[in-house]
């Protein structure tokens, strides 16, 4: 079979050489596959139905529990589907005959029965074709289930490929077997982008038409730097790669002698490199990497993947584990930043059409005082072990910050009032990531201790440009002069009011943007944990005053490329 090249966003850097396995969710159309084994497909499609029904019995148990009659009623009928021996034999039926997948005679059936149920003239009828959509789903979950484990049981190690994958399925997957991703959507900040970066494994989003044209257990390299993925590469092909990843692998090496040394600059200007963390898993990493301070923990990723929210003793006790583990260096914990493309479905929130600008992060947690208000108790108390700050997302005007500094004011007197120890003098800063905000700065910066700016979302709202969106990832540019001029001046606003800046987007670990952030005199730069020592090594390289220079000409180009251009001529990159 010969090589083929795909180009897509390199979004997490380094290589991997292994096996694919395809990912695909099951609410997703599923893909027909012809000319199976007829009895491994029954036999799935028997097993599914055997493990649906025994999640039947206990829910419906659950359901008489806790509900009324009338709900455990419905599941009851659910059941009553699962084992109409008609329904069954349909779909086995139809695997034989057209000896397709289980997942596609299922599908078949299931819209067909569905069809003629919302034809019916009687409501209670119409109401079935609920039903089976219901126990469709429930079924294809078990089969995809099974399908991912089945093709990755064998193999210690694969490449993950999807058209798409959420943070949360990013998270629940074992990120030891994963050596790649490779999504066909997504930008260059998607969550499910840093959630990979974190974990340091490489990945590359945006590739278009890739999953139709690759065949599970396809031998493929990923070049995680490059933004390329080569499928069933040639012998020269493997042994280029061979050499890159030696070569890669010695960077590495060099970079890890600077775990313990101070970031500072080639003439003695002392910044600072944080870690973006989600999770204890990622503390670990910035600690092995050498992180100066915890610069963004995105507090949401405990809230993900499971039946209701931590309540405060949990949250208490992991910001308590990752502030202690940081001994007195700060840790900034954002407040919930739930919205956009981190959905949390037990909060039963609305159907947006435009979730990046909805009702999520500072805006969400203001309505929901209660969730808001555990979460700060959680923080306060945390608070005693160490440096923290805490942090409130998606900032758009003064009015938020004095709301959210009210609620925290409760939070703290429900403390006192329970004699609960936190530290009073505890930090408040905000994201600076809104346009509105980054023009307000000036005045925002008299009301709080400091600014980390998230360009992840401050480039989407700047050029009015979807961050998850591959088909016009042209346009998400870090390097605009527009953005840079609201960077600086949004640093220079905070500066002239003795307030200092970080910066937590994927932007701080940008080796064309460092240059630029460092000459405008950022104080802190917020990576994921295995870009740490290579935004240290770049820093140690620079010279503060040039880059200050290099800052002032750059502000005054027309766009991206020109600014591309002078940051590689005076650095050769
Ligand atoms: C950002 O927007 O730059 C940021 C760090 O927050 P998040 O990526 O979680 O939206
Ligand atoms: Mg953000």
């Amino acid at each position: 079979m010969s090589s083929r090249t795909f180009k897509g966003i390199a979004v997490s850097p380094g290589f991997a050489i292994g096996k694919v396995t395809i990912f695909q969710h099951h609410d997703e159309q599923v893909m027909v596959r012809h000319d199976v084994d007829v009895d491994d497909e029954q036999y799935r499609f028997k097993n599914a139905i055997r493990q649906a029904l025994q999640e039947m019995d206990e829910t419906i148990l659950r359901a008489r529990q806790r509900l009324s009659q009338e709900d455990a009623q419905i599941f009851e009928a659910h059941k009553l589907v699962l084992e109409d021996p008609e329904f069954y034999d349909t779909i086995l039926n139809l695997i034989l005959v057209e000896k397709i997948n289980a997942e596609a005679a299922l599908q078949n059936v299931s819209q067909q029965l569905v069809e003629i149920f919302e034809n019916m003239e009687n409501e209670y009828f119409r109401q079935r074709a609920i039903d089976i959509k219901d126990i469709s789903s429930r079924v294809m979950k078990i089969l995809h289930g099974q399908e991912v484990k089945d093709s990755t049981e064998s193999l210690d190690q694969f490449i993950l490929m999807a058209h798409d994958l959420t943070p949360s399925d990013t998270l629940n997957l074992d990120a030891r077997r994963v050596l790649a991703f490779v999504t066909e959507t997504g930008g260059r900040t998607s969550h499910t982008a840093i959630v990979s970066k974190s974990l340091g494994i490489p990945a590359i989003v945006g590739v278009a038409d890739l999953i139709q044209s690759i065949e599970m257990g396809s031998q493929v390299i990923v070049d995680g730097n490059e933004g390329k993925v080569i499928v069933n590469p040639s012998m020269d092909e493997m042994e280029e790669y061979e050499q890159k990843i030696r070569a890669y692998q010695q960077t590495l090496m060099a970079q890890a002698a600077l775990k313990d040394e101070p970031t500072i600059s080639s003439d003695g200007l002392k910044v600072e490199i944080g870690a973006n963390i989600s999770s204890l898993d990622d503390l670990d990493n910035a600690l092995t990497y050498g992180a100066e301070g915890i610069g963004l923990f995105r507090t949401e990723f405990l809230f993900m993947n499971r039946e209701s929210a931590p309540d405060e003793e949990e949250q208490f006790e992991v910001y308590r584990t990752v502030v202690s583990a940081m001994k007195g260096k700060p840790v900034i914990i954002r407040t919930l930043d739930i919205g956009g493309d981190k959905m949390i479905t037990y909060l039963d929130l609305p159907h947006e059409s435009n979730p990046f600008l909805g009702y999520r992060a500072i805006r969400l947690t203001l309505d929901r005082v209660d969730l808001f208000e555990t979460q700060l108790r959680a923080i306060l108390r945390a608070s005693r072990y160490g440096r923290v700050k805490v942090m409130y997302p998606m900032i758009s005007n003064l009015t938020e910050v004095r709301q959210a500094n009210a609620i925290l004011q409760n939070a703290k007197q429900q403390l006192i009032e329970n004699h609960i120890p936190f530290n009073p003098q505890l930090e408040v800063g905000i994201m600076i990531e809104i346009p509105a905000a980054a023009i307000m700065a000036d005045a925002l910066a008299k009301e709080v201790d400091f600014f980390s700016l998230g360009t992840n979302d401050l480039i989407q709202y700047t050029m009015a440009c979807d961050r998850l969106n591959e088909k016009i990832s042209y346009l998400y540019q870090p390097y605009h002069p527009s953005l840079l001029r609201l960077i600086k001046w949004v640093i220079d606003a905070a500066h002239t009011r003795g307030k200092s800046v970080g910066l937590c987007g994927e932007m701080a670990g940008d080796p064309i943007a460092i240059p630029l952030l460092l000459g405008m005199g950022l104080d802190e730069f917020s990576v994921s944990p295995s870009l740490i020592l290579p935004t240290r090594s770049i820093i140690r390289k620079l010279n503060s005053i040039s880059m200050k220079e290099l800052v002032d000409q750059a502000l005054t180009l027309e766009d991206e490329e020109q600014v591309k251009g002078i940051v590689a001529k005076n650095l050769s990159l």
